[in-house]
């Protein structure tokens, strides 16, 4: 029994999004820029509202970040609006519900369903107020949290699902649950077309495929010297003489820690000074399961002096949690990403984008992004990525190869300029 004893949940506008200069994203334009400019002329002072569950931690507040300054950079005027003051128990049931949709079994429960709708209304309260200030605009909910606002939002704002889980494989209950608000959506956007066949109820005419992107001029993405990178590194005591794996993600089942320390395990018995990294910093206010999963973690990786793990933003001190991923990213021999399922998977694009060579568990967001033995290698156990971990550190030019691909993919496919063309493609048709 659940008892309602705190004030109501809010949307609230982050507001911390320091403004930036296009003209710097000219420089590293893949020719998209005329188009951007083109399209932008006709959304000029339009309203963007963007909602999301958490202003950080994990994929999407990341691309957020940049997009709503890009955009508007480019004469929009987009909002972003994530959630003030929910109860753990929304976050708890809104986390089931992603990994049901993922694929796992079970379903929700009456009082989860009764949470989520609850929280949705009162969260619908405030858009009400936001909205009342706007003569029209388009609203943009990304990801199933926040899908029944959509009974808060008057007719005259166009409506935008963007979806950036793998729901491949979903649970057909749950999807059930949310089939009627998703139908009601102007668009829905996906990250990969292997999505569509889960909801054949959706015309296919209201879905669009977008990728995501990382926008490379963050301090987590823009280049790094190898020095800086270590000697902030080794106030960790890691050791820049010894072989580096590294996998950035949030302590989380689909990303599979578990199954990078057993491969670690295996890889050192032929490497032995080999050392390994997990960052996953928890500040994800939508993911109550990470410091259980830490906690496992922390277990498996049974005190091994080799073993690094983050988890507490605190143990940072003074740096930023993007320059150390940066730090991490330069520094590493070979970068992981293990999932079991990944919607697209940012995490990838920032090291092949790196110029890393990467290990991928053979998912559909790293299946869009890396091409076997290419630009990357593809795994799907931990005794295939201990191989290929041996195969890249004693392979040196293999390990040049595959990331300079890497490089080339990245910056060509899934750099933000790529993404806001393909969303304003989509505003210019709404409004
Ligand atoms: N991330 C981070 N610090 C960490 C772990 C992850 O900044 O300790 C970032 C990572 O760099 C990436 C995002 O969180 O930008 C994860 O996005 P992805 O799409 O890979 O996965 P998601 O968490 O959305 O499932």
């Amino acid at each position: 029994m659940v008892l309602y004893t705190k004030s109501m949940s809010n949307l609230v506008e982050i507001k911390d999004l320091p403004p930036i200069n296009i003209n710097q994203y000219k420089d590293l334009d893949e020719g998209y820029f005329g188009e951007l400019s083109e399209l932008s002329k006709q959304l000029l002072d339009k309203p963007i509202i963007h909602i999301n569950a958490t202003a950080s931690g994990g994929g999407v507040a990341e691309m957020l970040r940049s997009q709503v300054p890009f955009e508007r950079a480019l004469g929009l005027k987009s909002k972003w609006y994530t959630i003030d003051n929910a109860f753990p128990d929304f976050f708890a049931a809104t986390k089931k519900v992603h990994n049901l949709l993922q694929g796992e079994v079970g379903e929700l429960d009456d009082e989860e369903k009764s949470i989520y709708l609850k929280t949705n209304k009162e969260l619908g309260n405030s858009l009400e107020k936001i909205l009342s200030e706007l003569r029209s605009g388009i609203v943009i909910i990304h990801d199933p949290q926040l899908l029944a606002l959509i009974n808060h939002i008057p007719h005259n704002f166009p409506l935008i699902f963007r979806l950036h889980i793998d729901i491949s494989t979903p649970n057909h209950k749950t999807l059930e649950f949310f089939r009627p608000y998703i139908k009601r959506f102007s668009y829905v956007v996906l990250s990969n077309k292997a999505y569509i066949p889960s909801m054949p109820w959706l015309n296919e005419e209201k879905v669009k495929i977008i990728y995501p992107a990382i926008d490379p001029l963050t301090d987590k993405n823009r280049p790094l010297s190898e020095k800086i990178a270590w000697d902030m590194l080794e106030e960790f005591e890691i050791n820049p003489l010894h072989p580096l794996i590294t996998q950035v993600s949030r302590f989380d089942p689909w990303k599979d820690p578990l199954g990078v320390i057993h491969a670690y395990y295996l890889a050192k018995n032929e490497i032995p000074d080999l050392q390994l990294v997990l960052s996953g910093f928890i500040v994800a206010q939508d993911d109550p399961e990470a410091e259980k999963i830490f906690k496992i973690v922390k277990k498996h990786a049974k005190g091994d002096p080799d073993i690094f793990l983050f988890a507490d933003p605190e143990k940072l001190g003074s740096i930023s949690n993007d320059v150390f991923i940066n730090a991490l990213y330069t520094a590493s021999t070979i970068v992981i990403q293990k999932s079991i399922r990944e919607g697209f998977g940012l995490t990838i694009t920032e090291a092949m984008f790196k110029g890393k060579p990467l290990i991928a568990g053979t998912t559909l967001g790293s299946l869009a992004q890396i091409k076997h033995e290419k630009n990357g290698l593809l795994v799907s156990t931990s005794e295939e990525t201990s191989e290929a971990i041996i195969k890249l550190i004693k392979n040196e030019k293999l390990r040049e190869k595959l990331g300079k691909e890497a490089h080339r993919t990245a910056s060509k496919n899934f750099t933000i300029p790529k993404m806001i063309l393909e969303h304003l493609k989509i505003y210019n048709e709404l409004s």
